[in-house]
């Protein structure tokens, strides 16, 4: 593809401030890319959005290049961005629009592409989206062809029905949910009552100032969820991000559960091949070899998983961050079947505090060491050439995704750079904490050497 088209989308859609990077114009030709990537009149697109202060200003704005190209649209309001998946294969769209900036502060807003699969557009879909706008070859309908806009608020009741068909849940359990006052503060309440839990909420009341809490779901920002799963004596607390395609897990004693575990846990549960990240713990493959299952890791980021589960017909997939997708259901990772999964994991198999103390972990340190983009490209070469002699137990060195170094022991070493800061990050586990301070001080060293 051109190297001179300038490119706008990141690691997961087109995100940044509103009217700095995310300008009027440019969700316009966003629309009108969009619509002309799929074939213009005739064709059909499904938009949502989070509880953002700016999102029906952007869903107007990309609505109007849409219909200017001749494609309809089909708007299905205030929506998490897994319905906007589940919606673009259930109405037979040819194209799913989500408006929202994730786990990004207030100001932020973005726009994430769905295939018709419910699967995130690739970066070979994405580079042909930005060469569109670049060169602005938008497809061109007369006025007695401009496209229809419509609104569904009925394909949420074939969502619900569909995840609750999904799993196998008594309902005996109390949850609390904490929605970030973002996208998933209606439904995902409602679908953990329709369960049968007991739920209580906590920031589910849709407002785009995030006043409870920031949206990303981190342990700072998830102290008060912490404090009233523990207060109330629930079994478990459910967090997601803005837009709900997210989840994490407070358990029973009212402590955040470890990312890798959890993953582990749902994993080893749904058994047969599972795709995970280069950066997941070890952890996933005890306890996936423990039930004959099959590991098959990718490179970071949610498309990645995705298109490797489609590759190697997997039957589940998910990062550490608590971004997981279930094929069976829809190829766009969905935080509030994850909920549902994990409940019915709880359900079935004792409390959540005890099943994550069964999983095998090793100390795991990840840290982040300040680097500007344009040196990135000289260290990593030097981290591939180099580093790996820095170690005398070395079993197998890999460039799924940076710079990956196992030991024989099954400690490792993850070295690889921000796809959206301007960090290397270093993430590893080690047999023992003197073990894993040891190659954390290696690494470090090694690269601020370069520096
Ligand atoms: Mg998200």
């Amino acid at each position: 593809m051109d190297e001179m088209v300038p490119k706008l989308f990141g690691t997961s859609g087109i995100r940044g401030k509103i009217d700095e990077e995310i300008t009027l114009d440019l969700i316009t030709d966003i629309g009108m890319a969009a619509a002309t990537y799929i074939g213009g009149k005739g064709r059909k697109i499904v938009i949502g959005y989070d509880t953002r202060t700016s999102n029906k200003m952007v869903e107007s704005a990309i609505t109007a290049g849409i219909v200017r190209c001749g494609s309809d649209v089909i708007r299905l309001g205030m929506v998490p961005t897994p319905l906007v998946g589940y919606a673009a294969m259930e109405l037979k769209a040819d194209l799913g629009i989500m408006i929202t900036a994730s786990h990004n502060p207030p100001e932020y807003n973005g726009i994430k592409l769905w295939n018709p699969t419910g699967m995130a557009y690739t970066q070979d879909q994405e580079r042909t989206i930005e060469k569109i706008v670049h060169e602005k070859s938008f497809y061109k309908a007369s006025w007695e062809n401009i496209g229809n806009i419509e609104d569904n608020d009925s394909v949420v009741h074939d969502y619900m029905d569909d995840l609750l068909d999904n799993v196998d849940i008594n309902g005996n359990l109390k949850v609390i949910v904490d929605c970030a006052n973002g996208a998933g503060s209606y439904i995902s309440p409602m679908v953990l009552r329709k369960a049968g839990c007991e739920v209580i909420t906590l920031n589910c009341q849709p407002d785009g100032y995030f006043p409870g809490r920031m949206p990303e779901p981190s342990p700072a920002n998830l102290s008060e969820l912490m404090k009233v799963v523990k207060a109330t004596g629930a079994d478990l607390g459910i967090a997601h991000d803005g837009d709900a395609d997210r989840m994490v897990a407070i358990d029973d004693n009212g402590m955040m559960a470890d990312f890798d575990k959890l993953l582990a846990l749902v994993s080893s549960n749904i058994g047969g091949k599972i795709v995970t990240t280069v950066d997941a713990s070890f952890g996933v493959d005890k306890c996936m070899e423990k039930v004959g299952g099959e590991v098959v890791r990718t490179k970071v980021g949610d498309v990645h998983v995705a298109e490797v589960i489609v590759e190697s017909n997997a039957s589940f997939g998910g990062e550490p961050s608590g971004t997981w997708l279930h094929p069976d259901f829809c190829m766009c990772p969905d935080g509030i079947l994850s909920a549902l999964k994990i409940i019915e994991i709880v359900e079935k198999n004792g409390p959540l505090s005890m099943l994550l103390d069964q999983i095998p972990s090793y100390p795991t340190i990840r840290e982040k060491i300040k680097c500007e983009n344009i040196q990135k490209t000289l260290i990593m070469e030097k981290v591939k050439e180099e580093l790996p002699d820095y170690f005398n137990d070395l079993s197998d060195v890999n460039f799924i995704d940076g710079v990956r170094i196992s030991m024989k022991d099954g400690s490792w070493v993850l070295i690889r750079p921000s796809g959206t800061e301007a960090y290397i990050r270093i993430t590893l586990e080690g047999k023992n904490m003197e073990k894993a301070e040891k190659i954390r001080d290696i690494s470090r060293t090694f690269i601020e050497g370069i520096l």
